[in-house]
């Protein structure tokens, strides 16, 4: 009769175990390796930035403020849409990063700054999560959407970074829309400019005087579990003419894989191609089995801090879990997921 009990507990012991390894088999309810990460993915996720640097809120009047995030806003929108309709990441971060190339807010297409010879040029990066394929233009001056650029050298050349010349006449014959150079200027990225040039003369900050990177990104998670990554920016201003930062640099400026997660970066972008800060995050995920959180932010506020370089990163995970960590002041940016959970910032918390 003792047996009884005995017996009864073993199947309680048993059942138990055979719960546990269920779950353990389905990905919905996969644990992540680390950290306090979220254990529910949502049916789909995005995360944007629109540049980190000095960001201060007694610089910033309530109208800018409003503006920059309604423009987010506007981003974010257009990215959501794709995934809702069961759209994939990377369809959703060209269409979010788009709108933020068509504001003059960030520097990034209509926004992009000034290069020491008066002219901008223009770098973006793409990447999908799925096949770590990937591509890139680097100073082109006459593409409205350096992003798609970048989207039609992964999908339709055999290449990864096209410049110059090349990259506008490639883009040019896949249909992208071209535009004269001036339609980029604008005032205050001209003004921002000759601040710089004016600060070279007396030996101050030699290339960004306003120490603002406005470069925009996003990553994307779709419904069937794929990320994507971009990055689109002018640079720096007042960097030297045909300087190509850390921005189409892939595993610099941006990074993706399914297995780990997309990173889209902003900041000085000499130090983010130096410690390749993309590949970085996903790394220590890979092969140390940190978290997003731990991953980003050992890059951003150790390995970045030690070196003195200054910026930020977006990351988001195959989970949905979202990392945007950055060590200056501010950094705008930005995240949503499925069920309506959104948040714009723009400050340190
Ligand atoms: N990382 C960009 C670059 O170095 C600048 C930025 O993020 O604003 O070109």
């Amino acid at each position: 009769m003792r047996l009884l009990p005995v017996l009864l507990n073993l199947c309680l012991v048993l059942f138990l175990y055979a719960c546990q390894e269920a779950s353990a088999a389905s990905p919905e309810a996969t644990a992540p390796a680390s950290g306090a990460s979220s254990t529910e993915r949502p049916e789909y996720a995005l995360v944007i930035h629109g540049g980190a640097g000095t960001i201060l809120k007694e610089n910033m009047t309530d109208e800018r403020a409003a503006a920059i995030t309604a423009a987010m806003n506007a981003a974010m929108d257009a990215g959501e849409q794709v995934l809702q309709q069961g759209g994939s990441a990377a369809d959703a971060v060209e269409a979010t990063i788009w709108v933020m190339e068509d504001s003059p807010y960030f520097n990034s297409g209509k926004g992009a700054v000034f290069t020491n010879a008066g002219i901008n040029e223009l770098d973006a990066s793409f990447m999908n999560g799925a096949d770590q394929n990937a591509g890139a233009v680097g100073g082109v001056t006459n593409l409205k959407h350096p992003i798609s650029a970048a989207r039609a050298v992964m999908e339709k050349s055999e290449h990864v970074l096209l410049t110059g010349k090349g990259a506008e006449e490639f883009a040019a014959g896949q249909g992208l829309e071209v535009v004269d150079p001036s339609y980029f200027y604008t005032e205050e990225r001209y003004q921002s400019l000759q601040r710089a040039l004016e600060g070279e003369k007396v030996e101050q900050e030699k290339i960004d005087v306003d120490k603002k990177h406005g470069t925009v990104g996003c990553v994307a998670l779709d419904k069937d579990g794929n990320l994507a990554a971009g990055t689109s920016t002018g640079g720096m201003t007042n960097k030297r003419y045909n300087r190509l930062g850390d921005s189409p640099i892939i595993g610099a400026g941006t990074y993706a894989d399914n297995a780990t997660c997309g990173v889209s970066c902003t900041g000085w972008g000499e130090f983010f191609i130096r410690y390749a800060v993309a590949y970085d995050v996903h790394a220590r995920m890979a092969y140390a089995g940190s978290s997003l959180q731990e991953a980003a932010d050992a890059v951003i506020h150790q390995t970045l801090v030690e070196k003195g370089g200054t910026g930020g990163l977006i990351a988001l995970d195959a989970r949905g879990n979202v990392a945007m960590p950055f060590n200056t002041p501010g950094m705008y940016r930005g995240y949503l997921k499925a069920g309506g959970e959104r948040e714009i910032r723009f400050y340190e918390e």
